[in-house]
């Protein structure tokens, strides 16, 4: 049974909810939304049945917003195709939406007790140099996974992933090393200066450079905002309207830098004074200037909302 008597699907719905949170999302900002999230969809058949814009707009604020509702697609076929009980073992979770190589083994490790080692990066590290692995990685990432397993044989596969991940922490650092006192120093073969070496990193390619003109049509108190598409950055999330270029008349309120995994997008901030006697476009979403829309919207349009000063908050 899982912690405080958790059934192991509900233990898994939990696990699955952080890991997806946490895969590009700092912890301090998935402690202040876990919570509130499973409050809204405590459990897999709530997250199914639920909306897919409430979906996103519980994201709010995590980032990568496609996660949200990859999130919830993992829900729906755990639903429809294994009758509301998770798979148990890793080869079938990843089959899963959204679920990679290793939320699959932490699933199937932690919530199962499957013998697989959940392989993220600070645990590939201490494997790695255990192994004195030359592989460079990601492109070798399989081949150090197969090597891992031998550490989760015939043991507790969650409690030696744990003990990895704080000798990763205390000791065996991306960028320092305590070899001296390392508990695993015995059975190391790069312990010392080579040990920062390894693994070898795949060079990352630079990120795409994206250009965007936000307009902010408002009255002073509502602004006119818009449901981005389903495909590209922040697909289904709130926002403001994306122009061509600088729009005739508004006000430049400044720009705005934010880095994605694989995009930089600079933001140019306008404001434009709403008519609402001469415009009959009729705008499906029009929201309040103040802190209950703030929280519905991801990181770059709420810097956009406060940087345009018609926020109150
Ligand atoms: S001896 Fe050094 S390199 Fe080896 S596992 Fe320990 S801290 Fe890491």
């Amino acid at each position: 049974m899982a912690p405080g008597d958790v059934p192991p699907d509900d233990h898994a719905y939990r696990v699955l909810v952080s890991e997806i949170m946490l895969q590009q999302t700092t912890v301090a900002t998935v402690l202040s939304r876990y919570g509130p999230f499973l409050d809204r969809f405590p459990d897999l058949p709530t997250l199914a049945a639920a909306g897919a814009n409430e979906v996103r707009d519980a994201w709010a604020g995590l980032g990568y917003y496609r996660r949200a509702g990859l999130l919830q697609a993992c829900a729906q076929s755990v639903m429809e195709h294994h009758g509301g009980a998770f798979p148990q073992k890793a080869a079938q979770l990843a089959k899963l939406p959204g679920l990679g190589a290793y939320t699959s083994a932490a699933i199937a490790s932690i919530c199962f007790g499957e013998a697989i080692m959940p392989m993220d990066g600070n645990i590939e590290r201490v494997v790695a140099r255990l192994e004195a692995f030359k592989g460079p990685l990601p492109k070798e990432a399989a081949q150090l996974r197969k090597k891992a397993q031998k550490y989760v044989m015939g043991v507790d596969t969650g409690h030696v992933a744990q003990a990895f991940m704080d000798l990763a922490s205390s000791h065996c650092g991306a960028n320092s090393t305590n070899c001296p006192t390392c508990p695993l120093q015995k059975l190391c073969p790069v312990q010392g200066p080579d040990a920062l070496k390894i693994p070898q990193k795949q060079m990352k390619k630079p990120p795409i450079e994206v250009t965007w003109h936000l307009l902010l049509t408002h009255d002073g108190q509502r602004v006119i905002m818009e449901r981005r598409g389903p495909g590209g950055i922040m697909a289904g999330m709130l926002g403001f309207p994306v122009v061509d270029g600088p729009p005739l008349g508004a006000y430049y309120a400044g720009s705005i830098t934010h880095r994605l995994t694989h995009r930089m997008i600079t933001a140019h901030v306008y404001l434009l004074k709403w008519d609402q006697q001469t415009d009959k476009t009729a705008p499906a979403i029009v929201k309040d200037c103040n802190r209950a829309t703030l929280k519905q919207l991801p990181t770059l349009m709420r810097k956009v909302a406060e940087r345009s000063g018609l926020f109150k908050v």
